[in-house]
Order: C-alpha cells, then sequence, then structure tokens
C-alpha cells in the first residue's frame, strides 16, 4: 500500500510540475516570438541569432514537458482522439517534408515509398502525426550512414500499415523489451551520444493501442530497425 500511495504521489507530482512549467515558458516563448516580429528590423544579425535560440530551445524544453504530460494522461486513460476524415498518405508526405532537413543534415536518404495514392481515414490527425514524428526522428537520430526509408500501404481493406525502415546502430533482442517502457533507452549513462526523455516510444504505443492498432519492431545490432504501426483505417472512441 506504501508503494502504492508513493507511486501516485510521483504521478501528481510530475503532471503537476510539468503543467506548472508549461506556463512561463508558453510566456517565454510568446514574447520572444513577438519581439522577433515586432522589432526583426532593428535588431542585428547577432540579436536575431540570439532571440532564434531563445525560440528554439523553448520550443524543445516545451516539446519534453508536452511529451510527460501526454504519459501521465495516457496512463491515467485521460487522452481523447479528436477524430476526423484525412488522407492518410498526404500526412506522411508532409511529414517526411518537414523532416528532411534532419536527414539532410546528417546526409543520410530520407525515402518515402507509397503503395496507394490516399488511403482515406478516420482518425486524430495530430495523434498520427506524432507517431509519425517519433518514429522518422528517432530512425533518422539514431542512422549514422545510409537510409530511413517510410512506407505507407493498405494492405487489406480498411487497414493501414506504415513501416519506417532505417540502416542504423540496431536494437538487441535484450533491448527491444524494453524500449516501449517509460524513460528507457538502451544507453542509459549520462556520457551516452544521443539526447531524448526515453519517452517517444511508451506514448507512440499508448497511441497506437487508443487507435485500435498495434506496433511491432524488428531489428539487428549494427544493421537497423524497422518499426511498423498498423491500424484500422476507421478508428472509433475506445
Ligand atoms: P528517446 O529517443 O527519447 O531516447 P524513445 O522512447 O523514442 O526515447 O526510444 C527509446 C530508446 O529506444 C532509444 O533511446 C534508443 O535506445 C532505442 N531506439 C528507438 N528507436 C531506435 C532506432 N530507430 N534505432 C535504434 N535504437 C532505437
Amino acid at each position: 500500500l506504501e508503494l502504492i500511495e508513493s507511486d501516485r504521489l510521483k504521478e501528481q507530482f510530475i503532471a503537476t510540475m510539468s503543467h506548472e512549467l508549461r506556463t512561463p515558458l508558453t510566456a517565454i516563448l510568446g514574447f520572444s516570438t513577438l519581439l522577433m516580429r515586432q522589432f526583426h528590423q532593428r535588431f542585428d544579425e547577432q540579436q536575431v541569432m540570439l532571440i532564434e535560440r531563445v525560440i528554439e530551445n523553448g520550443r524543445h524544453l516545451l516539446h519534453l514537458i508536452e511529451d510527460i504530460l501526454d504519459v501521465t494522461r495516457l496512463r491515467a486513460n485521460q487522452v481523447e482522439l479528436q477524430l476526423e476524415t484525412f488522407d492518410a498518405v498526404s500526412l506522411v508526405i508532409h511529414v517526411v517534408e518537414e523532416l528532411r532537413s534532419l536527414a539532410e543534415k546528417k546526409n543520410l536518404e530520407l525515402n518515402l515509398q507509397i503503395f496507394q495514392p490516399s488511403i482515406i481515414v478516420m482518425n486524430d490527425q495530430t495523434r498520427l502525426r506524432q507517431i509519425l514524428v517519433n518514429l522518422i526522428s528517432n530512425a533518422i537520430k539514431f542512422t549514422e550512414t545510409g537510409n530511413v526509408t517510410v512506407q505507407i500501404r493498405s494492405p487489406q481493406r480498411g487497414q493501414l500499415a506504415i513501416a519506417v525502415q532505417d540502416t542504423g546502430i540496431g536494437i538487441s533482442e535484450t533491448d527491444l523489451n524494453l524500449i516501449f517502457q517509460e524513460f528507457r533507452q538502451v544507453n542509459q549513462t549520462l556520457a551516452r551520444q544521443h539526447s531524448g526523455t526515453g519517452l517517444g516510444l511508451a506514448i507512440t504505443k499508448a497511441l497506437t493501442q487508443l487507435m485500435g492498432g498495434e506496433i511491432s519492431v524488428q531489428s539487428q545490432v549494427g544493421q537497423g530497425s524497422c518499426f511498423l504501426v498498423e491500424l484500422p483505417c476507421q478508428v472509433s472512441h475506445p
């Protein structure tokens, strides 16, 4: 009972802290964006660069806080999908283009393979985008040479499958069981090479399940990984 109580307190602490951190951060972001927009002409190059860095780091911090809030909400079954009809193929094309510069910075090829010109789905567009961004940015982050390939198809009527494949560092069999757990990373030492909180895959898995789908992974150390998300085209509220 003591363990349950301390777990509950920890959850509450995380939720309250994330919420409290978000409020001043939103103000910092709002004011620095305003500063940039209104006084842009009066600043010199150095000043513009400094404000851009405030905005960039603020956005990064906000993203981390949102992830922590998402994890607590998903665990408490408080995430509700905002269902709408849209074309999943256009969404994937957009997300891949948004992330292309990340791949280019590392000289990686980012390929997109489309099997049907459009796949109309009923789903939460923002949440599906979140799943895609998590998987594709991980694939880019954990790959040093080669390519990242995103595939979208409808393998049979009413089904949507999205695969994100990379030629990166890969994941060992023992670690494959751990990576979907919250705060889990393969290299958890402070000297680790890649930044991140270890929440992306936990959120991705919980969202996929909330959508009535599944996520699976195949990987070989030193060869690369392939994450596959399988979803129904018509998602309904659980
Ligand atoms: P983060 O990326 O913030 O560390 P994630 O939950 O997204 O957290 O991933 C958890 C861990 O799974 C990562 O730290 C990494 O060790 C491993 N991982 C995820 N995606 C890949 C990938 N494409 N290739 C190799 N390892 C990966």
